[in-house]
Parts: C-alpha cells; sequence; structure tokens
C-alpha cells in the first residue's frame, strides 16, 4: 500500500503535537527544541515511560499494600521494600533502550514505510475498529510466541530472559517488576507491536497509546491478584508463569495458552498455589526460628484460593 505524502506531513503535525505537549510542559524550550528530530522523540518516549511506571507502580502499590492492606494480599506476603527497589534498578536500567523501540517506529511510521494511516476518518470507524482487532490478535500472537522462545531457546532464557524470572515467589513480585527485564528481553517482547505495523493498516495514535498502555497492564499483571475475570491474562496466570515456567506465556489474554496447549488456570490449580505459598512460609519459618538454627521440620501450609484459611500439615 503507498502511503500518501500528505498522511506523512500528519504523522509529523502529531508527534511535533506531543513532544509540545510533555516535553514543553516539563522542560525549558531550549533543553528539548535544538536537539534532533529522533532524539526529541527519545526523550518524550523516555519521560513518558519513566512517568507511567512510577505512577501506575506507586498507585498500584499504595493500593493492594496500603488501602486495602491484608484484603488482596496478606500482609506477610507483602513484598520487601528491598525487593521493590531492585525491580526499579533493573526497569531503570532497561527505560532507555526500551524507549528506542517507539522512536524506530515513529521514525519509520513519518518515512511512510509503515501501513498506518493518521485520521480514524481515512479507514472510517468500523474498518478502523477491524483493523486494530486484527493488530491486536496479530500482537497477541506475537508476544506469545516470543516470550515462549525465550524460555524454550536456552541462551535467550539464560542470557535474557533470567533477569525477569528471579521474581519467582509471590513475596518478591510487585507491580514494579513489571518491566524489570534485560533490555533486549523487554524490546523483543513488545517488537511485535512495531512489526504489526508492516502488515497491518494502524492507526499511530492508537499504536503508541496501545504500547504504552503495556506499562500499565504489565503493572497489574505482577501485582499477585488472581481478577478471575475469564479470558484475561490477569495476575494469578502470570503469578504461575513465574513459579512453573511453562504456562501461561500469553498477555493480554489466556487465549493463546488454550490454544497451544500452555494454559494453567490458577483456580484449578491449587497444588501450585499452594507449593507457592509454602515456599514463602517455610522461608518464614525458617527465619523465625533466627541465628540459622536448622529447622527440623517442614509444614505444608495449603491455602484455598481466596487465602482465607490455613491449613498446616507437618512432615519429617
Ligand atoms: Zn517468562
Ligand atoms: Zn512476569
Amino acid at each position: 500500500m503507498e502511503i500518501p505524502s500528505a498522511y506523512r506531513q500528519l504523522f509529523v503535525d502529531d508527534t511535533d503535537f506531543y513532544n509540545r505537549i510533555l516535553l514543553g510542559s516539563l522542560l525549558p524550550q531550549s533543553l528539548w527544541a535544538p536537539l534532533p528530530r529522533f532524539f526529541q522523540t527519545w526523550l518524550r518516549n523516555y519521560i513518558g515511560g519513566v512517568l507511567l511506571y512510577f505512577i501506575s507502580g506507586f498507585l498500584w502499590c499504595f493500593y493492594i499494600y496500603y488501602w486495602k492492606r491484608n484484603v488482596y494480599v496478606p500482609k506477610d506476603a507483602i513484598p520487601s521494600r528491598k525487593a521493590m527497589l531492585l525491580q526499579i534498578a533493573v526497569a531503570m536500567k532497561a527505560m532507555p533502550w526500551y524507549s528506542a523501540l517507539p522512536t524506530l517506529s515513529e521514525y519509520m511510521t513519518e518515512s511512510g514505510w509503515t501501513r498506518c494511516y493518521p485520521r480514524l476518518n481515512n479507514v472510517g470507524f468500523l474498518v478502523y475498529l477491524a483493523y486494530l482487532a486484527i493488530y491486536l490478535v496479530f500482537v497477541e500472537f506475537g508476544i506469545y510466541w516470543m516470550h515462549r522462545e525465550l524460555h524454550d531457546i536456552k541462551p535467550l532464557y539464560k542470557y535474557l530472559h533470567a533477569t525477569h524470572h528471579i521474581y519467582n515467589k509471590q513475596n518478591t513480585l510487585s507491580p514494579f517488576a513489571g518491566l524489570a527485564f534485560h533490555p533486549l528481553d523487554g524490546i523483543l517482547q513488545a517488537v511485535p507491536h512495531s512489526i504489526g505495523l508492516f502488515i497491518i493498516p494502524t492507526h499511530f495514535t492508537t499504536h503508541l497509546v496501545l504500547l504504552f498502555l503495556e506499562a500499565v497492564w504489565t503493572a497489574n499483571i505482577h501485582d499477585c491478584i488472581h481478577g478471575n475475570l475469564w479470558s484475561v491474562m490477569g495476575a494469578g496466570y502470570h503469578t504461575i508463569h513465574h513459579t512453573t515456567y511453562r504456562h501461561n506465556y500469553g498477555h493480554f489474554t489466556i487465549w493463546m495458552d488454550w490454544m497451544f496447549g500452555t494454559l494453567r488456570d490458577p483456580l484449578k490449580d491449587e497444588d501450585v498455589h499452594s507449593i507457592f505459598l509454602v515456599v514463602h512460609h517455610m522461608e518464614m519459618l525458617e527465619l523465625r526460628q533466627g541465628l540459622g538454627i536448622v529447622v527440623a521440620f517442614r509444614c505444608f501450609y495449603l491455602f484455598s484460593p481466596n487465602l482465607r484459611f490455613t491449613m498446616v500439615i507437618p512432615f519429617f
């Protein structure tokens, strides 16, 4: 599809407007206006990404760990401040690199290389919705397989994806783990968003919004709270991914996992849920013994899915 040159000017007008809104309201003009266009865009993506990460992370943590203390997450399963700071450090190290991806997509779109269009009325609302649905299915499929290969191809797991999987217990996962990836891992998992632009006619601003919504969504799926909303890949599913490493690779929905046979439902999966919490509580038990005294017996703590009762089965 040939991109009309008028489209390209509209993309540039739009992205100039976004730069003026974000950079213009946060930084003195003399600091960002002289930068080449590519770096202005990068800076806007970087600042936007950092703001979204901290605002969504802090609000979500405030809500589930403080305001609704003990409602969603048991008090002793709240991740430590140190664990959250480590996740923030990993995410902040990667953020400059993550920001390069939307910057590149924007450059390619403004150059007329993608199949993006700038205005809804270029295609009409119904066609917009149809293209959006196809784009979302493509992204879901792409992220599923990218994530799965990051596990299946051993060097990719060892050198990239393992950084994210050190958070493998409930009390180490927090909304801040959502962007705590090796930079290349984070980019690879977001790359279907950009590849889709070359295949599916996509409204460019919708693409940008979806990409940034990822930051909010990924905070949400790392909070360990099972929303139990059918078809949505909530934190209950993603927590299982962090403990079994072989299930629930999907992103927004459980569709791809269901189709490709890797779905594991948190409510039908009491064992995993329990083992997950057992590990945590055994650690607590050992901590309580103090000064390295070896724990002579172990306990199985079985939790109901809603965490309302606990059953303790000692064994030797
Ligand atoms: Zn993974
Ligand atoms: Zn994760």
